[in-house]
């Protein structure tokens, strides 16, 4: 069995963005969200280093600082089928964290995607 706790916490961290429209998600996540300012003079080929999807989510989006946007907003408008690397997670681990989010708030009510 495995230790979702903190998926459960995860969860729970983003219910502060639960009331955030869609189109602001979005906004922050373009202006601000690093990997939207990738191609940088000196960057590294990550391609080139044959990177596991986790060990690629961590450094693509180590101190990013709209993880949780970023993850609020695959979730919402993806949601089970995301694929590839968002809010600093594998796809795996965000459809295994979609049905901890769908589990609270509102969502669990019926209004979620
Ligand atoms: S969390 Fe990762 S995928 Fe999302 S905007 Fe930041 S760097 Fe990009």
């Amino acid at each position: 069995m495995t230790d979702d706790r903190w998926l459960i916490v995860l969860a729970w961290q983003l219910d502060r963005l639960r009331w955030v429209p869609d189109e602001v998600l979005d906004e922050v996540v373009r202006r601000d969200g690093t990997c939207m300012h990738a191609g940088v003079e000196g960057e590294p080929d990550w391609n080139e280093e044959h990177l596991t999807d986790r060990a690629l989510a961590a450094r693509l989006c180590a101190g990013c600082p709209v993880q949780d946007e970023c993850l609020e907003l695959e979730l919402r408008t993806a949601g089970e089928h995301t694929v590839g690397v968002w809010g600093a997670l594998v796809e795996d681990d965000r459809r295994a964290l979609h049905w901890y989010w769908r589990q609270r708030g509102e969502r669990a009510e019926g209004g979620s995607r």
